[in-house]
């Protein structure tokens, strides 16, 4: 599969990158996929089929690539359904944060969802009490044009002005998170859009209630914010973990993460503890796994995934597919 990706790269560079096909027949023609912007430095040169309807390979002119969920196909269709309103800024406010359970893990990304930072720089202010008014989120001084990311892969269910908040997008992730990214001074992405993480979704500015050139950036679960120092590391951009616990005292304005920066380590091996031990588990297919090898990594047997997934041990695996595994 590699080898035909770089292949297909080098063709396309070869044909100054304006190809929208690889290969012959109408089978193999590569859907766009949209949208299709620059991802902060590097930018998307096309997509390639991967012979699954479910997934694409999205090729970058860096000479990489990465594999790209459909849009049309989704693993938890409740997420984009359940509380989707497009108008209001909180499409949660009606959800109680005594009905949210004691924990939740959450895995940030996997092999087909990546992450990307939405600014990287200094905080000059955190997630806490500020002046006597709630801040929910952090704030990263920029100057007013700089790129702003998406976090996570997801669709954009708000973007418009919002008092306060200036120009707002907001982001609902397939992994359950909101992100907000507010004071924007443009908007590059409209209600209904799909984006990937690394996608540039609008440029920093000031407008709202703002003193300076800024990102206010908020993450929610259910419409319940938590500190974002969380799960990025603001100085480096980086993720801190692949996984989230998080717990129900964790949405409160004095929940800060500094407070039990010592737990979260452990805090993180128990998420994916969690969700490993859970009842049901997904194993999504990547090129070269074989059921025996997914048998060995989970602990299980071959015959155990053929009669969970209803399938045979000959049948062949398709890549991005979910597998379940326990
Ligand atoms: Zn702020």
């Amino acid at each position: 599969m590699k080898r035909v990706v770089i292949l297909g790269a080098m063709l396309l560079m070869s044909l100054s990158l304006s190809a929208q096909t690889v290969g012959g027949g109408d089978k193999e023609r590569a859907k766009p996929i949209r949208p299709v912007r620059t991802l902060g430095t590097v930018s998307v040169v096309d997509t390639l089929p991967t012979g699954n309807d479910d997934l694409n390979i999205v090729l970058f002119n860096d000479n990489t690539w990465r594999y790209v969920r459909l849009t049309e196909y989704i693993v938890d269709p409740a997420i984009f359904n359940d509380y989707w309103n497009t108008d209001i800024t909180h499409a949660y406010r009606d959800v109680e944060l005594n009905t949210l359970p004691e924990s939740i893990a959450i895995q940030l990304v996997d092999s087909l969802q990546s992450y990307h930072y939405p600014y990287k720089g200094k905080l000059s202010s955190r997630y806490g009490m500020r002046r006597g008014r709630q801040h929910q989120g952090v704030d990263l001084p920029l100057k007013t044009g700089d790129p702003i990311y998406a976090t996570f892969d997801g669709k954009v269910r708000y973007s418009s002005r919002a008092g306060d908040y200036g120009n707002l997008i907001v982001i609902r992730h397939n992994n359950g998170l909101e992100t907000y990214y507010a004071h924007l001074s443009k908007r590059d992405v409209e209600v209904g859009d799909w984006v990937v993480a690394g996608q540039q979704i609008g440029e920093g500015g000031s407008t709202g209630r703002s003193t300076g050139p800024h990102l206010h950036f908020e993450v929610r679960y259910r419409g319940q914010s938590f500190d974002p120092e969380r799960i990025v590391d603001f100085k480096t951009g980086e993720l801190r973990n692949d996984d989230l616990l998080l717990k129900r005292r964790h949405f409160s304005i004095h929940a800060k993460f500094e407070q039990d920066f010592d737990d979260e380590t452990e805090a993180a091996r128990q998420a994916e503890a969690e969700r490993k031990a859970s009842a049901v588990q997904y194993h999504t297919i990547r090129s070269g796994d074989t059921l025996g090898a997914i048998a060995i990594k989970y602990g299980t047997t071959v015959n155990k995934l053929c009669s969970l997934n209803g399938i045979k041990s000959t049948t062949i695996l398709q890549i991005g597919k979910k597998l379940r595994v326990r």
